[in-house]
């Protein structure tokens, strides 16, 4: 089967009379944005059709409490900018400006006392003073390892690992970190909590080897140079440097585009969608074979978020002064506690000491809020679905460590978990993962494939964090799937050339 529709007018039929491989995507989220940059790199004439009205889908930045605050809508930290295999390729870093706290992450726990994360592995160990020898046990070979560890842990795990040593040594870790949340290899409250700050970023119960396997991941790239930076400008910069490679290569791309169904789609010799296999279903399910239609309706989609956004009169006033050192913190408390925030969180229930996820990118980009002023960015985890408005939540959870943090408030803006997918259908029911990443939906993301971004539709990739690797800001998704729509349609086995281009 595949895609034939004609638009007389359009830039793909145009492209298409003069012979010219063309790519319709759909979504200009950050992989369909990296999908495109491969795929117009290589020659393929592109068209992106995107929703909204801009471009970005979780990497955009918008005045959303007061003018001159510029907030990040969705991610804000990016950790896998320097790590991803594609960001490297693309010279992400050569491109967007970005900064890197002294802290990657921080975990406060009460009467002042903080996990730290510095970037420095051996600091942090001194930090951890009776249990430093263990962190550095724990983390040490994979540090040492770390590019290997990026890119077993960054490929498909239906496919030979590449490097099975570091995957090897990756796994066992992460095993006895689902077994034990760390509390057999540490005697004090920090590294445990630190350990839960990092895994509860998966938006599951805890312990589980999949949010273990996540948060040390996080925790590896938290001790390298590249560390947890933060973009000057906001995520926006991430997508916009993108959005601009593909139009420097005769892209195009149209916002205010929503494709509902395989009509809105024009004539291409491939179609990919940055979408969740939802979605694909309700475009096209009746081209599907029922088998893989069937398999696609079975992908379970997991518990939401819910934001909220702060304009600060100053910055916030943390009770332990090294906070003020990082760019991100997890608020919960004991891993214990944050555990139970979560299991809570999957029983369906909100959560009585919630788990909130904090930014303060201004502390280290000033450009985002008038002189003196501060922005603060802020999710809890919820039920899927939830239509609890979560400031008052979030409010509380920050003061416990922040106490005065109310009074420099001087604006907000929140959304709800439904009011996510509202923003972005791929967070169905709030899910900003695009379908849950747990173990069974990483090996199966979202078919049991060695090219699971291939479709049962000749032509049509999905290229969206629905597909390996998964969540986050990497691009990957995006290019795993543009490179297989090169060798299957195009003949080209070899990906393009992707740095920026020379002046
Ligand atoms: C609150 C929040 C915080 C996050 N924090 C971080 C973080 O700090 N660091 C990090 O790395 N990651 C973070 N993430 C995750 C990250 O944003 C996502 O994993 C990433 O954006 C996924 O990229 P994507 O291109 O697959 O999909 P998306 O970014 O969701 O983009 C999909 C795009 O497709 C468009 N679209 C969907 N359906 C259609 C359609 N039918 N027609 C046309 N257009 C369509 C959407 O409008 C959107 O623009 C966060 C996400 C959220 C929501």
């Amino acid at each position: 089967m595949s895609l034939r529709r004609t638009h007389a007018t359009s830039p793909n039929a145009r492209a298409h009379a003069k012979n010219t491989p063309t790519a319709t995507i759909v979504g200009a989220g950050p992989n369909g944005l990296s999908a495109a940059v491969v795929l117009a790199r290589a020659g393929v004439d592109v068209t992106v059709l995107e929703r909204n009205d801009t471009i970005g889908g979780g990497a955009r930045t918008a005045e959303l409490t007061l003018p001159g605050f510029w907030h990040d809508v969705c991610s804000a930290v990016h950790p896998m900018a320097f790590a991803s295999g594609f960001f490297r390729r693309f010279g992400l870093t050569d491109r967007v400006d970005f900064v890197t706290p002294e802290i990657s992450y921080a975990q406060p726990l009460d009467g002042g006392d903080a996990g730290l994360a510095y970037r420095d592995l051996h600091r942090t160990a001194d930090h951890l003073g009776v249990d430093g020898a263990q962190w550095l046990r724990l983390m040490g070979p994979l540090v040492d390892r770390a590019h290997d560890v990026a890119q077993a842990t960054g490929s498909p795990l239906t496919r030979v690992p590449r490097h099975p040593l570091a995957l090897a040594l990756f796994g066992v870790r992460a095993l006895e970190l689902a077994a034990t949340m760390g509390s057999f290899r540490f005697r004090e409250d920090r590294a445990p909590a630190m350990l839960a700050g990092v895994a509860a970023h998966a938006i599951m119960p805890m312990p589980r080897l999949a949010s273990s396997a996540a948060g040390l991941v996080l925790s590896v790239t938290g001790h390298q140079d590249g560390g947890w930076p933060i973009p000057i400008g906001g995520s926006q910069s991430i997508v916009d440097a993108m959005a601009d490679d593909v139009r420097a290569h005769g892209g195009r791309i149209e916002t205010g585009q929503h494709v509902t169904s395989a009509a809105d789609l024009p004539d291409s010799t491939v179609t990919l969608f940055d979408t969740t296999p939802r979605a694909l279903v309700e475009i096209l399910g009746d081209r599907m074979p029922a088998g893989y239609r069937r398999t696609l309706e079975r992908f379970r989609y997991g518990n939401g978020v819910a934001k909220v956004d702060f304009a600060l009169s100053g910055p916030v006033p943390w009770t332990n002064e090294e906070l003020h050192k990082t760019g991100t913190l997890h608020l919960g408390g004991t891993a214990a506690e944050t555990a139970a925030g979560e299991n809570q969180v999957a029983r369906g229930e909100h959560p009585d000491n919630p788990y909130v996820l904090v930014s303060q990118p201004t502390r280290f980009d000033p450009s985002r809020a008038p002189e003196g002023k501060h922005t603060l960015w802020a999710y809890t985890h919820v039920p899927a679905d939830s239509d609890r408005d979560m400031t008052e939540a979030i409010v509380r959870q920050i003061e416990r460590f922040a106490p005065g943090f109310r009074d420099v408030i001087l604006g907000s803006s929140s959304r709800s978990a439904q009011q996510m997918e509202g923003y972005n259908p791929n967070y169905i029911g709030g899910d900003i993962s695009a379908g849950e990443p747990n173990l069974l939906q990483l090996i199966r993301r979202p078919t049991l494939s060695p090219t699971p971004w291939r479709t049962a539709v000749d032509g049509v990739y999905l290229c969206s964090s629905a597909t390996p690797p998964g969540p986050g800001v990497t691009g990957l998704p995006g290019a795993y799937a543009a490179t297989a729509a090169l060798r299957d349609h195009f003949g080209v086995t070899h990906l393009p050339r992707l740095g920026p281009d020379p002046v």
